[in-house]
């Protein structure tokens, strides 16, 4: 089976499960197991050298039972329909966890922005838009930046769907630049998101923060964010990597020099001689080890040999489910994607709700109001896993699938 076929696959056991145990019928199972619609379009773009290129989007609506879908659009060269499809259904169960009146939603084009020009990324994002703008808007579904989308991307998108709609729809899109209806705080909401969840986790753990040792897959937006939060909370952050390598210092790296020579992929390990790979980073000897990268990172393979009492999960997907199960009997306490991620969704949401009231909150305010919802989405999953006897992914798809799963019984359809 591919890896990303046993991602969905995978994803649909673990909501069999949660459905399951909260006592929902099988055909409730029936409706949540793929998205409710799934759009495959083909974008041509005018490259810089005069040649046409014909790219491959997705959009996938896995429900718009609970509110409008919501969720991220990908540009990558691995992006393909079941791992969207995926990606989707976690945006629902992400929804549900903070409490948010969403269905999930999740797009991809397969791309390489690292080999594109501006010219040549603002006509993609434009045409992306265009080919989807029949199933998607302020009260349908609303995308948002995810990997190697930022907000300049989300900019051109606004921009071209007010066009086609003719007027101003700044709720169109989240993640937006703070002139164009962004919101404070949004760039940095998923590590503000890690960063709770791995300090409630070290709670739980006996683990003092001052000092312990953290191990961060990734120097996107999300690992670059986290490594600094980790380093001024008195953390010593030990390891980081990129697409090409990682860093890894026992005595702790340097985080301000990393992200100041960072390029906006995240690139920093070419600058350097002395680099380990991304598997050996894994292993590494640490208390945290936050994957905030890609998917399938810790699988059957490596999960005996991960060293860290604590493993978050910033990026979606990093671990399998045979890993999940390994990682837990090894009693590594396992903060699943689908909560640890979900600070970016929640202040999204924020960025929404501001847009539908146009007026806007301080960066406090976002701020005080992530934070209430991630400690008591943590503490509900947390107390969840306790009371049900399941491990942390399980409470996690128990909360999240709920709020979704009654919306739908509600409106009739189960
Ligand atoms: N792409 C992010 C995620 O996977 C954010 C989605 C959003 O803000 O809607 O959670």
């Amino acid at each position: 089976m591919s890896e990303n076929l046993n991602l969905f696959t995978s994803t649909q056991d673990v909501i069999k499960e949660a459905l399951a145990k909260l006592g929902y019928s099988e055909e409730m199972y029936e409706l949540l197991k793929e998205p409710l619609r799934m759009l495959t379009v083909r974008i041509p773009v005018r490259m810089d050298d005069g040649s046409t290129k014909i790219f491959t989007g997705y959009r996938s609506q896995h429900s718009d039972a609970a509110g409008p879908s919501k969720g991220g659009v990908r540009f990558h060269p691995d992006v393909n329909e079941e791992e969207v499809k995926a990606l989707s259904m976690w945006m629902t169960l992400k929804a549900g966890i903070v409490n948010l009146p969403y269905g999930g939603g999740k797009g991809g084009v397969v791309c390489d922005p690292r080999q594109m020009s501006m010219g040549e990324l603002e006509r993609l994002s434009r045409g992306y838009v265009r080919a989807i703008s029949q199933i998607v808007g302020p009260t349908k579904d609303i995308p948002a930046p995810d990997v190697y989308t930022n907000s300049q991307i989300m900019a051109w998108m606004m921009d071209e769907y007010s066009h086609i709609r003719e007027f101003d729809s700044p709720g169109f899109i989240t993640g937006k630049p703070l002139v164009l209806g962004g919101s404070h705080g949004r760039d940095k909401a998923t590590a503000e998101g890690v960063t709770i969840c791995i300090k409630e986790a070290a709670k739980k753990r006996g683990i003092d923060i001052q000092g312990a040792r953290v191990v961060i897959q990734g120097f996107g937006n999300a690992g670059s964010f986290l490594a600094k939060f980790m380093h001024d909370a008195g953390a010593k952050v030990i390891g980081i990597s990129d697409a090409y390598g990682a860093l890894h210092d026992p005595n702790g790296l340097d985080i301000d020099y990393l992200i100041d020579r960072r390029d906006s992929f995240g690139t920093i390990t070419t600058l350097f001689e002395n680099t380990i790979t991304n598997q050996e980073l894994l292993e590494v000897d640490c208390d945290i080890l936050v994957p905030a990268a890609i998917s399938n990172q810790i699988t059957e393979k490596n999960a005996a040999n991960i060293k860290a009492s604590i493993v978050v999960e910033a990026a979606n997907g990093p671990t399998t489910m045979e890993a999940t199960k390994i990682l837990t009997e090894r009693g590594i306490l396992l903060v699943p994607d689908v909560l640890a991620s979900s600070g970016g969704v929640t202040v999204s949401y924020f960025e929404w709700v501001q847009n539908n009231q146009g007026y806007y909150w301080t960066e406090e305010e976002v701020h005080q109001k992530l934070h209430d919802t991630l400690i008591s989405a943590f503490n509900n999953i947390y107390e969840t896993a306790q009371t049900r006897g399941v491990n942390m992914r399980l409470a996690a798809y128990m909360v999240g699938v709920r709020r979704t799963a009654e919306a739908s019984k509600f409106r009739g359809w189960v």
